[in-house]
């Protein structure tokens, strides 16, 4: 089933955008008053909350009716140049969109095109000088470029949402050629444009609405009866279910981004839960975000490399993971040997087994740091260096924490499939791990069953 955006639909997501706008006042006002007069989220905000106002009239309408009155409704109800900016745009989607009920997510892409094309028009702006324009274009371009390369909806989606708020991020950099900021003497340069954050945070807000509606639960809320207005309470919430309601937690995650979107804790919290739910492709671009947040950033780093992995491109998860020792190193973090094992593991999986000792080779010592991290994986990585026999190993293994037991005992698995070749011994720890009866969101634990399926 492919999505389709109607009227209704499409109303759903404005009242969404309403809300949003409606929760970043001060930041916003603070952001025009740095770079414009002050006024921006003023402006929109009366703009939204008109809009809500005519909800009856509104909410049933066909899309194309909908966008024409959104239009008129935003040229009367905002003053300033968005005002005009956004009733043209829509009035550009009214006209795209003429005769047609609904539109499938290919043909949003194009909406979009011809909002952007529209705003670019009359506001004789390009990409670049910063301004709304810089969310709205990129964000039209990914989605169209993700549609014809055939990627699937909840891809399309996010790649639409992470061009957004990319190239939100990218104005802080541009000096202004067009709106206000372009009078000031700095042109704006140091500061986000306004306008292409509400752009961004608009986008991203119709992005999670869109994904919910194809069954990607990101926006719902876990308990009706929490509603906090701050992201970092949905944060902390989604810390209480980390290890045991991945769904939940996930869906706080998302909320506090709705609330914050530039937050990279948020995008790596929301990652590392992808990954327990075996959504790798969207734990990949969260962190990937937050990598454009924070490139010094060794542990997302690190995750990338998990989920590439995970999809099968271990090409793409060794430089993640050599990336993520490095920066390890300049981090003074002491969590080096998951990731090499993570990395061995890759190289071995490409059949290089010269790449994969020359790694253990640079990083390996018995006396290499492990205060971080799960100690399994200094045992594991031990183990495939020679520095340690496979009796010790399996005479050490903890099997009554599960977690623990399993992960060791795949080392094990490991150990006889790539260095003694011992396929018959592989697959017999292979089942020893999948015979373990809880924590079968363990990465050990999910590699034993594609191991298993591939060996036996
Ligand atoms: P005003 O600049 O008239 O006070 P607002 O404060 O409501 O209008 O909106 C400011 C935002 O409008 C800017 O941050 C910018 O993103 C956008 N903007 C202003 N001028 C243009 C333009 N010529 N083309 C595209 N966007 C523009
Ligand atoms: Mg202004």
């Amino acid at each position: 089933m492919s999505l389709t955006l109607t009227g209704p639909l499409y109303w759903s997501c404005m009242e969404r955008m309403a809300a949003r706008i409606a929760d970043c006042g001060d930041y916003i006002t603070a952001l025009d008053a740095a770079t414009g007069d002050g006024d921006h989220w003023v402006n929109l905000n009366m703009g939204f909350t008109e809009l809500l106002e005519k909800k009856e009239e509104l909410r049933d309408l066909e899309l194309p009716d909908l966008f024409q009155a959104i239009a008129k409704i935003l040229m009367t109800s905002i003053g300033g140049s968005s005002g005009v900016l956004y009733a043209t745009a829509y009035l550009a989607a009214a006209k795209r969109t003429a005769g047609l009920t609904e539109i499938d997510l290919p043909e949003l892409g194009e909406v979009l095109r011809v909002m952007a094309e529209a705003i670019m028009r009359r506001g004789k702006s390009k990409p670049g000088n910063k301004t709304m324009v810089d969310a709205i274009e990129p964000a039209a371009r990914a989605m169209r470029e993700a549609a014809a390369g055939g990627k699937g909806e909840t891809e399309i989606l996010s790649a639409m949402k992470q061009a957004a708020m990319a190239g939100a991020e990218r104005t802080k950099d541009m000096p202004a050629l067009r709106g206000r900021a372009y009078y000031q003497a700095d042109k704006g340069v140091g500061h986000l444009d306004p306008g292409a954050v509400t752009m961004s945070y608009q986008l991203a807000v119709l992005a999670d609405r869109l994904m919910e509606e194809i069954g990607d639960s990101a926006g719902e809320t876990p308990e009706s009866a929490f509603d906090a207005a701050s992201p970092n309470a949905w944060n902390d919430k989604g810390m209480t279910y980390f290890d045991d309601a991945f769904d939940k937690a996930r869906i706080c995650f998302s909320r506090a981004l709705a609330l914050d979107p530039f937050h990279a804790r948020y995008y790596h919290n929301r990652g590392r839960k992808g990954l327990s739910l075996d959504r790798f492709q969207e734990a990949l671009a969260d962190f990937q975000t937050v990598m454009r947040l924070d490139p010094e950033d060794d542990d997302s780093r690190h995750y990338c490399g998990v989920a590439y992995f995970f999809m099968g491109m271990y090409r793409e998860a060794i430089e993640e993971f050599r990336d993520s020792l490095r920066l390890m190193i300049k981090n003074g973090v002491a969590l080096i040997p998951p990731t090499v094992d993570w990395a061995w593991m890759a190289y071995m999986r490409l059949g290089e087994p010269e790449r994969a000792k020359e790694l253990l080779d640079e990083y390996v010592t018995p006396d290499m740091p492990c205060e971080q991290c799960d100690y399994n994986y200094k045992k594991r990585v031990l183990l495939y260096a020679g520095c340690t026999t496979p009796e010790e190993f399996e005479r050490e293994i903890d099997r009554d924490d599960d977690v623990l037991g399993l992960t060791a005992t795949y080392g094990l698995a490991l150990y006889y499939r790539y260095l003694v070749e011992d396929h018959a011994r592989c697959v017999e720890y292979l089942r020893q791990v999948l015979a373990y009866r809880t924590s079968h969101h363990a990465f050990a634990y999910k590699l034993a069953a594609m191991d298993l399926a591939e060996l036996a």
